[in-house]
């Protein structure tokens, strides 16, 4: 089975690794596509995220789906196309028992070496998985697009973090991937107004594709003062709390869900107390992923993320081009080497070719807010 395998700093090898053995309850999945996340990139370049350092090799990736191969249960059809939950947590601590199993801190999470032995990740040709983590797909959702459920999860918890945005003006600030679907996912919920920022232009495009019905060029646009009821700060730039902070409403919500740097990060407390905002943290998700999966049914637009997929032979290729902060968008792992295109660009971005670059001339497409001095 080829499997894409971090050893160190800089060291990712496709190599051979056995077929793994279903133990019971468990169903072998035939892994179909892999997201890249920006943790997966932490791994191939630094060999840690935050704390979490690697003390043996690492298959990566916890953004994957694929088809039923085999349920020694017989409940799954082979071929039943499935979404797998990357988390086991515990089940017996305070948070599990209060219903936040995803800041369990005994969660075993697909691809991460946050426990030891790591838990080995799905960017491989197959996973053994308990049966009770696995998501059947709803009709008519293609596995290329379910491959979001796990980060649009990530977004739809820090929706709910913030206590809903329905009939809200809300900010995103950062359209990374996890940014442009969370903009997405607030245009669903029923948020009046959604915004999106970025220090980059194409990241931008991204999102108002993705939903977003406003964009804001960070440096060169300005946020409105006191606007936002709700800021999803999802870039992690340490200069970003303190950028945000004078356009959030009184009484606003400001939900991080960018990973702060792990050195101290300047928050001026003084709107926060003037203001009453509040200052929530979101990790991961808790029972989110059934919901994520349904918004990608319901709708394509999401599908927007999605710009660069690679065969899993080429996952070097791939991690480089994820590292581009040249290239907007998700960058997907084709793991059943079926595709043999070669960092073919996919989904709708396909179509739309270098209007991607007009976008950004044509003043009559473009939405961005040019606000007054
Ligand atoms: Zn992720
Ligand atoms: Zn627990």
């Amino acid at each position: 089975m080829r499997t894409a395998v971090v050893h160190a700093a800089g060291d990712l090898r496709v190599e051979e690794r056995p077929a793994p053995v279903p133990q019971p309850g468990d169903v072998l999945v035939a892994m179909t596509h892999g997201g890249i996340c920006g943790s997966d990139l932490h791994y191939y370049r630094e060999g840690a995220v935050g704390s979490f350092t690697i003390r043996e090799p690492l298959a990566l990736g916890h953004e994957v789906v694929g088809k039923v191969a085999e349920d020694p249960e017989g409940r799954l059809r082979p071929g039943t196309p499935v979404a797998i939950h990357p988390g086991t947590s515990c089940g017996s601590c305070q948070e599990c028992r209060e219903g936040h199993p995803q800041v369990c801190r005994h969660t075993r999470y697909l691809g991460s070496a946050a426990t030891f032995p790591h838990t080995q990740g799905g960017f491989t040709g197959q996973l053994a998985v308990p049966s009770g983590r696995l998501h059947v797909l709803p009709a008519g959702l293609p596995l290329s697009r379910a491959v979001l459920a796990e980060p649009l999860a990530v977004a739809l918890h820090a929706l709910n973090r913030a206590g809903g945005v329905a009939g809200a003006r809300v900010l995103v600030n950062g359209a990374g991937p996890i940014g442009a679907l969370t903009a997405g996912a607030a245009v669903a919920w029923g948020a009046e107004e959604v915004w999106a920022s970025d220090v980059r232009e194409p990241q931008l495009r991204i999102a108002e594709r993705a939903g977003a019905g406003t964009t804001v060029l960070v440096g060169e646009d300005t946020l409105p003062d006191e606007h936002f009821d709700v800021v999803v700060e999802a870039s992690g730039a340490p200069s970003a709390p303190a950028a945000v902070m004078g356009a959030i409403r009184r009484r606003g919500v400001m939900v991080q869900l960018g990973a702060a740097p792990a050195e101290p990060v300047r928050v001026p407390f003084g709107p926060v107390v003037a203001k009453e905002i509040e200052l929530r943290g979101t990790f991961r998700f808790e029972h989110e992923l059934g919901n994520a999966l349904a918004m990608l049914a319901s709708s394509d637009r999401l599908e927007a993320v999605v710009t660069r997929s690679f065969p899993l032979r080429d996952a070097v290729e791939a991690m480089e081009t994820a590292a581009d902060p040249a290239v907007p968008g998700k960058v997907v792992l084709l793991l059943d080497g079926e595709d043999t295109s070669h960092g073919a660009a996919c989904g709708t971005v396909e179509h739309e070719g270098p209007a991607q670059t007009a976008a950004g001339t044509d003043s009559t497409t473009r939405t961005t807010r040019r606000a007054a001095p």
